[in-house]
């Protein structure tokens, strides 16, 4: 399967999704998570429509974004983040899912380009996952938030969530929901949030049954990563 064959697939596994569980036709947007797979790779999903990409590593997406210029790609950043690298993802990330402190936030808001558009932002709650060190937990986020929405230069669109692996649907739907209900939360508090990202390879169908806006996929497009990252992208497919 070419990396154009995937994306297809995966296509039509959304839609078929959004059909099943009375979510309207198109409301589930696709997010390729191209970390640690080479530009080429990218480039190959680029042509066949793919316009988001997600990367998790400040630099790998700093060097990719460079190499692909050309495209319009828009980026977004996904992984943990260290506050002293914001000022880069502030400059090439269209969004940011992985927000989890006032600091990142602050700096996010103080270093986007004047010139730039509003940086989108999702609060990533620490849905399952206790040893986890990302996220913030479901009883900080409505403070956070709060605090977050004050900031010039950043759009507070929702929340990213990534659960512990689960194998069972009901049980990865179960937690889901718990995203969904502290948005509806969030909401009925007075603020608009449209954006719940959430979603991998794995449980993606169980995420879109549970109000998903932006499903976040890797290994179903671009195939495994390899286990050792070097720093240096991988030269060959691993497809
Ligand atoms: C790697 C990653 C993904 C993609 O996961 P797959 O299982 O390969 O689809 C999604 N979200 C985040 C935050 C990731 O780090």
């Amino acid at each position: 399967m070419t990396i154009g064959e995937n994306i297809q697939t995966i296509g039509e596994r959304i839609r078929a999704a959004e059909q099943r569980f009375g979510r309207e036709l198109g409301s589930v947007q696709l997010l390729a998570v191209s970390k640690k797979h080479p530009a080429a790779a990218i480039r190959e999903a680029f042509a066949v429509g793919q316009h988001c990409f997600g990367e998790n590593y400040v630099q790998e997406m700093t060097e990719k974004a460079a190499e692909l210029t050309d495209t319009g790609i828009e980026w977004h950043f996904i992984g943990p983040i260290q506050s002293n690298k914001t000022k880069a993802i502030a400059v090439t990330a269209r969004w940011v899912h992985s927000v989890d402190s006032l600091k990142v936030a602050q700096r996010l808001s103080a270093q986007k380009p004047a010139s730039a558009p509003a940086i989108n932002v999702c609060l990533q709650v620490n849905i399952s996952d206790e040893a986890s060190k990302s996220g913030v937990s479901p009883s900080q986020v409505p403070k956070l938030a709060r605090q977050i929405a004050l900031l010039p230069g950043l759009k507070l669109r929702g929340l990213m969530a990534i659960p512990a692996p689960e194998h069972e649907f009901e049980r990865q739907r179960a937690v889901f929901a718990q995203v969904r209900l502290l948005q509806q939360n969030l909401n009925a508090q007075g603020f608009a949030l449209d954006t719940l990202s959430m979603g991998m390879t794995d449980d993606m169908e169980a995420a879109i049954a549970e109000g998903a806006t932006i499903v976040r996929i890797g290994t179903a497009i671009f195939g495994c990563r390899n286990a050792i990252n070097t720093g240096k992208m991988a030269l060959t497919n691993p497809l």
